[in-house]
């Protein structure tokens, strides 16, 4: 049997949130892709919530769509309802949010993908790694997919989510699969083991979906769209979009009852699953035994589509077994009625464990092999678009020998969950939180494009459009600024008196009505410029003092044995995660000040010398 071989710069295995975007970023730089994946119609199927965004989700789309990405630009061609959440606070904590249309967001991105030049979709399952050269010196130099095809190339990057030895648990029954209704992956495990990675276990869990005909929405309270909905790309001008309610209710003390007298047949309380799962977004039987003292949680019913009548409860995921779900469900109010569609499961999955990666998320192992995506024990899609994103830069850019994209903390929330993956590990499935970010202020949702589209620019990521409207973003802003130096009232500049806090844009246009006709967007980054500027003068400061580490490179492959006194526990742990300079270094949990100083000290020459103190 002759066996077909094809030839590409990266090949990418998965299109999932991060296989998507990491074909798609790796073509827009001109490098030639193959896109596998199992099933062409599961292209961006979301495996759970149908919806893209949240709390700092929301500004991880917004960089990924800086970037020249898709997922924002999708969600905007398909949402069903758009809020910005956390209005009433800062703008820091402002995040966008959207119901999906599931399945026609798949499509757009399946579309996105049919029209990328450089990129090819194919259905494929990939079953091995093809690897040459050992110990030190292992690197990727393709795939194997079923019917033994060969897929050569010389950047492979590994976005199989949750597939790797999947298992779905509904009550006592077990089933073989990624996702309900799929597969499992369960060479791939394998050929990873093999190769020398540390593999663990994760788990996850999903609610039930139900006939919307069958729900008595009266019951139940509506939740509108915002009136004026924003976009998340930075490329959609006004959002024209018929906006559909999401629906909400809660559990009750019968409903918590039933849970209880039924944990014994829960997977994770019957010690049928052992895995850790995401503590935030825990299943309903876990919030009930936990907070054993709420009489009730909250519950949204969210459609899945314009299209269907499927309702997807979130708040409710589970692994009870079916006959408990159907009476759970009967005690809620508004769905004493309803039918389940689709019944709540469990899933347990492997995991490669992030410190095995470097800060461009090629493997430390393997040279040219990338993972992106629930593989690096992350959870949710816009951590998978994220990753992919940076992923199929990486592999492009190390293709055209050129540096490597690695954004920082003070840059991006995508520079914080990569550094916190590729430092620190995970010990649970990982989610990003505005609480994970230091800077917060400065990595505003509102001002990704500020942030990341120039990079986007000089690595290839955007294209000349999007640059283009940066650049005239950008050029607005500055003119607008000056009009504001420029007039004065009560004796100061509008700039100043804009400073005040009582003072809104709607004053400055009441005596300057040139100003009316500004786009929003531009307004939005005036008055944040002006109002936080002694704020964010502050985190500059701090980001200033942090890079004074973060410019302190250390070599690759450096030998830490040859630092005579550095404790035991800061060698084996500098050794693994390979920290690319001081900064990353002192974030090593176990890693102290005086081990940096005496990492110092070293690379500077001056072993033997009086440490000195690099923090001062
Ligand atoms: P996926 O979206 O899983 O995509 C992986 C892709 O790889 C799939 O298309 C698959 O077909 C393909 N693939 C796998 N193996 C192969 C192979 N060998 N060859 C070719 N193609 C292959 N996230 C949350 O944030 N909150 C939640 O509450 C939540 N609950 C979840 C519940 C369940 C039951 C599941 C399954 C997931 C849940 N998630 C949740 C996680 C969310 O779905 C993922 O974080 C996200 O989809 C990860 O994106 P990804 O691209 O890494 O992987």
């Amino acid at each position: 049997m002759s066996v077909c071989r094809y030839e590409y710069d990266v090949v990418v295995v998965g299109a999932g949130h991060a296989g998507t975007e990491a074909a798609l970023a790796a073509a827009r730089m001109g490098a030639h892709v193959a896109l596998l994946t199992t099933n062409l119609d599961t292209v961006a199927q979301m495996s759970c919530n149908p919806a893209i965004g949240g709390v700092a989700k929301g500004h991880i789309v917004r960089e990924v769509d800086a970037l020249g990405g898709a997922m924002g630009r999708a969600i905007d061609a398909t949402g069903i309802q758009f809020r910005l959440l956390n209005r009433r606070k800062g703008p820091a904590m402002h995040s966008p949010r959207a119901q999906a249309d599931k399945r026609a967001y798949q499509t757009e991105i399946k579309r996105i993908i049919e029209s990328q030049e450089n990129l090819d979709l194919r259905q494929e399952t990939v079953l091995d790694l093809l690897t040459e050269g050992a110990g030190d010196h292992v690197r990727v130099t393709g795939v194997r997919a079923g019917g033994g095809s060969l897929y050569l190339a010389p950047a492979v990057i590994l976005a199989t989510g949750t597939f790797l030895q999947a298992l779905m648990h509904t009550g006592e029954t077990k089933t073989p699969g990624g996702r309900a209704g799929e597969g499992t992956t369960e060479s791939l495990s394998q050929s990873l083991l093999r190769l020398g990675f540390q593999v663990l276990r994760f788990k996850t869990g999903t609610p039930a979906r139900l006939n919307g005909r069958t729900i008595d929405y009266a019951q139940t309270q509506e939740q509108p769209g915002d009136d004026d909905p924003q976009p998340f790309s930075f490329l959609t001008g006004k959002l024209q979009v018929q906006q559909l309610p999401c629906w909400i209710t809660y559990t009750n003390a019968q409903v918590h009852e039933l849970i209880r007298a039924n944990l014994h047949r829960a997977p994770m309380y019957s010690g049928q699953i052992r895995s850790s799962g995401p503590r935030y977004c825990p299943s309903i039987e876990d919030k009930v035994v936990r907070f054993a003292d709420k009489p009730q949680h909250q519950l949204f019913l969210e459609p899945e589509g314009r299209d269907t009548r499927e309702v997807y409860v979130n708040g409710l995921p589970t692994s009870l077994p079916r006959d408990v779900q159907d009476q759970m469900i009967h005690l809620i109010a508004g769905c004493q009625r309803a039918h389940i569609m689709r019944y709540g499961y469990a899933i347990e999955y492997d995991y490669c464990p992030p410190d095995q990666l470097r800060p461009t998320l090629e493997t430390k192992r393997v040279s040219g092999l990338f993972f992106a995506g629930q593989i690096n024990g992350t959870t949710g899609y816009e951590e998978a678009a994220a990753q992919g994103l940076i992923a199929g830069a990486n592999a492009a850019l190390k293709l055209q020998g050129r540096e490597a994209l690695i954004l920082g903390r003070d840059q991006a929330y995508i520079g914080v969950l990569i550094d916190d993956l590729v430092t620190c590990g995970v010990d649970e499935p990982y989610r990003m939180f505005t609480s994970r970010a230091e800077y917060r202020l400065l990595l505003r949702q509102d001002n990704a494009d500020r942030r990341l589209t120039p990079w986007g620019r000089d690595t290839g990521l955007v294209d000349a459009d999007r640059a283009l409207r940066w650049e005239q973003k950008e050029a607005e802003i500055a003119r607008v600024t000056q009009v504001l130096q420029a007039h004065r009232v009560e004796g100061v500049t509008l700039a100043k008196y804009l400073q005040r806090p009582e003072i809104a844009w709607a004053d400055i246009t009441a005596r300057l009505p040139e100003l009316a006709a500004v786009q929003r967007e531009v307004v939005e980054q005036v008055v944040y410029d002006i109002k936080y500027a002694g704020y964010v003068m502050r985190q500059q400061e701090q980001v200033a003092r942090q890079k004074r580490l973060a410019d302190r490179r250390i070599p690759e492959n450096f030998d830490y044995s040859a630092i005579s006194h550095l404790r035991t526990e800061a060698r084996q742990k500098l050794a693994r995660i390979q920290p690319v300079n001081l900064a990353q270094a002192s974030r090593i949990s176990g890693v102290t000040p005086a081990d940096l100083a005496l990492l110092l000290a070293h690379l500077e020459g001056k072993l033997g010398q009086k440490s000195r103190d690099w923090n001062s």
